[in-house]
């Protein structure tokens, strides 16, 4: 671990020029971790460009410096380095790509065990239950600037990809690294109510929309619902919304596997997929439809009506939950 922060630490050092990246439809952990190294890179003198193919979504846009992340420009640019965050495959990265016209090294910092190690330098740590918690250990071991507006962007990180400090994958080094980052400055009650307790009243109204479609199956030990196209316009839905909503279904007691369905305009579904029991890992489900992730967290796009997917995707998954406890 050490000689690879080495490394990372001595190429982020040595180049001048930046571009920090994360997946598109970014979450807490990809938009938080590209802040808090862009930012860092930024008061190490360095040129650094933060892009993610949405722009800041609204949700986040408390983050400390949010203003720093844009769209990517229309107009290639050149870079020394690219590094790309969070993102378990290159082409998740979106149109941010096409933006670097030449990048002289890849860097890629993630915590999907599914990501291939694209790039020149790869540290993939998928114990980690954030990008966020990898990047406090890099930043911290390479002496890298952590001021408070940084390490609220690593809190932000690591708070929502544990499910605020909830998910099996979070360690006594989490908390550690949490108490490290309360020391630095951020205000948990503040920071927390602008994370979990901010959402648009859209939000809730798709959350009834979506307990009228729950579903039950393999003796209700798995529970969907599904987001059709008319219903996402008929409440002007926007993909942050979704984050999350998935927890409802994960939280009814006897459920191993919650699944959520959302029809697309390119006439897929996306598919997202929790599971309770690391004897049920939705990656493989979601592998099987060309998707990814972890084995508790991941996802997946379907060609398909919403019916067809809800169907492939159920059979599968009610035979994999069955054969789990036989
Ligand atoms: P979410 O359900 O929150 O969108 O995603 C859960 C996990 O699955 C994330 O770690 C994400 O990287 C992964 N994931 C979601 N959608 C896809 C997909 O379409 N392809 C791949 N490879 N991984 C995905
Ligand atoms: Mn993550």
């Amino acid at each position: 671990m050490s000689e690879k922060f080495d490394q990372i630490g001595r190429a982020l050092r040595e180049h001048q020029t930046f571009a920090v990246l994360s997946h598109v439809r970014p979450d807490g952990d990809a938009l938080g971790s590209q802040l808090a190294l862009g930012v860092s890179l930024r008061q190490l003198g360095k040129n650094v460009r933060i892009w993610n193919e949405e722009g800041m979504v609204d949700k986040y846009s408390f983050l400390p410096c949010a203003n720093l992340l844009t769209r990517p420009p229309a107009q290639p640019e050149n870079v020394d380095v690219a590094v790309a965050l969070d993102t378990a495959i290159q082409n998740r990265l979106g149109t941010t790509v096409a933006a670097i016209k030449s990048a002289k090294l890849w860097i890629n910092i993630d915590h999907h065990p599914s990501n291939p190690g694209y790039g020149d330098i790869v540290y993939i740590d998928p114990k980690s239950p954030a990008t966020g918690q990898i990047l406090f250990e890099l930043m911290t071991n390479q002496r890298l600037p952590i001021d408070s507006a940084i390490a609220e962007n690593l809190y932000v990180a690591i708070s929502t990809d544990t499910g605020s400090f909830q998910y099996p994958n979070t360690t006594a080094r989490t908390f550690e690294i949490a108490a490290e980052l309360v020391r630095a400055g951020v205000d948990v009650g503040r920071v927390s109510q602008l994370t979990y307790e901010n959402y648009p009243r859209r939000r809730a109204e798709l959350l009834r929309d979506l307990l009228g479609t729950m579903r039950f199956d393999a003796k209700d030990r798995v529970a969907s619902f599904s987001l059709s196209m008319t219903t996402a316009k008929k409440l002007g839905v926007l993909p942050e919304d979704n984050e999350g909503l998935i927890d409802h279904l994960r939280a009814i007691r006897g459920v191993i596997v919650a699944v959520f369905f959302e029809e697309l305009p390119d006439g897929k579904v996306r598919v997202s997929m929790r599971s309770k029991s690391e004897k049920v890992n939705v990656c493989a489900i979601c592998e099987k439809f060309g998707g990814g992730g972890h084995v508790l967290a991941a996802g997946a796009r379907v060609k398909g009506t919403l019916a067809e997917v809800e169907e492939k995707i159920l059979e599968e998954t009610r035979d994999v939950v069955s054969r789990s406890s036989s």
